[in-house]
């Protein structure tokens, strides 16, 4: 088994075992009750954990790179004028600025 995610919290952990069996990947979820073992282990290996077996390893860790990508249909607003836009837009119709361009 390859551990393939970890986090801190186990709704994100949830939510990556939710894209590998979309994916058609079996997961195994660890850890989800160690909460009270902290003091002794280091943190991180306190949080909840998605093992997979080995052969999966390079298509789930892919699956969530993908997932973890933004999301290329979320609608955005106008930092400038503050108007909605659909994620077709790159730059705000209304006053043409782009995400991130504010000056100020
Ligand atoms: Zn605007």
């Amino acid at each position: 088994m390859k551990r393939v995610y970890r986090a801190a919290s186990l709704i994100q952990v949830a939510h990556a075992r939710n894209v590998l069996i979309a994916a058609g990947i079996a997961s195994e979820l660890r850890n989800q009750y160690l909460a009270g073992a902290m003091g002794e282990l280091p943190m991180m290996e306190t949080w909840p954990q998605l093992y997979v077996d080995d052969v999966d390893e390079a298509r789930a860790l892919r699956a969530l790179e993908r997932a973890a990508a933004p999301v290329a249909g979320s609608p955005w607003v106008c930092e400038s004028c503050g108007e909605q836009l659909e994620p077709q837009f790159t730059t705000c119709w209304r006053c043409g600025t782009e995400p991130g361009s504010r000056s100020s």
